[in-house]
């Protein structure tokens, strides 16, 4: 997924900010991402497994509990990467790794999709726990 596009998903996501997503956001989300990662994001969205980590000194990130194992995501991290956002799970370390930053997996679209409808449970982290969950997820 091209960066440019990522910025309009995200935009038509964020019209509706804390309501449910009707027909037409989820037409336009399918213009973009195959059924398959849509209907496994709003999975991961309907069980809650996105969290928002707050982090020392305002910035944040998220952590998506996967069928296997938990991910963390991060957004808006275009001025450090030409990715707009990326994700520790297998299937984007591999598309990005053979077809460049690109792509979005169902991690991304949740916390996309999650952030759009605030169901989001959100978490303060410390520098130690920050540190501790890095360990384990990178
Ligand atoms: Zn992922």
């Amino acid at each position: 997924m091209e960066p440019a596009v990522y910025q309009l998903l995200n935009t038509a996501l964020a019209t509706h900010p804390g309501k449910e997503l009707d027909d037409e956001h989820v037409q336009t989300l399918r213009a973009f991402v195959s059924d398959n990662v849509l209907l496994a994001a709003f999975d991961i969205v309907d069980k809650s497994f996105v969290n928002k980590l707050n982090l020392p000194g305002g910035r944040s990130m998220f952590e998506v509990q996967g069928a296997t194992s938990a991910y963390i995501v991060t957004l808006g991290i275009e001025s450090l990467s030409p990715c707009p956002a990326s994700c520790t799970c297998p299937s984007f370390i591999h598309s990005t790794l053979s077809t460049g930053p690109t792509v979005m997996c169902k991690h991304i679209l949740a916390v996309l999709i999650a952030q759009s409808m605030s169901r989001l449970t959100e978490k303060g982290l410390d520098l130690d726990e920050l540190c501790a969950l890095l360990k384990d997820h990178l």
